[in-house]
């Protein structure tokens, strides 16, 4: 799990000033297990630090992101949505009606997945999987 205080370590690192209003919102950031957009981190944050700019948290996850600490999900028809970085590997539902998103790991697919590559003579450096989907009437 990602902390707070490897989120700010990593804006140190990128020359970011830990402001009160930054560290608000890292910990927000640390403490979300969903995919918040800037805007619900924004809502989540401002409610400890009412002065915490959106142009703030858009530059702050800018940051976060080219660090490696988080991870960018642009996903259709949706503002980018965030996350921590982690080591587990998982793929993503979004609920096009709600936007939900739901992560889900499939060890059938990922197997299949080196399979499809590996029979014309790839092996797989990265993958990202996207499933749009809608819950059934019943
Ligand atoms: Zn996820």
């Amino acid at each position: 799990m990602t902390k707070a205080d490897d989120l700010t370590q990593a804006l140190r690192d990128a020359g970011v000033r830990i402001t009160r209003q930054r560290a608000a919102l890292l910990t927000v950031i640390a403490g979300a297990d969903d995919h918040p957009d800037a805007v619900e981190l924004h809502r989540r944050a401002s409610k400890d630090m009412p002065s915490l700019s959106l142009s703030t948290v858009y530059r702050t996850l800018t940051a976060l992101e080219d660090q490696g600490v988080i991870q960018r999900h642009q996903f259709d028809g949706t503002p980018s949505r965030f996350e921590k970085a982690e080591d587990d590997h998982h793929d993503h539902m979004i609920d096009v009606d709600t936007g939900e998103v739901i992560e889900f790991c499939s060890d059938r697919i990922e197997q299949l997945q080196t399979e499809l590559a590996a029979e014309i003579g790839y092996e797989i450096v990265h993958h990202r999987m996207e499933l749009y989907v809608r819950k059934k009437d019943g």
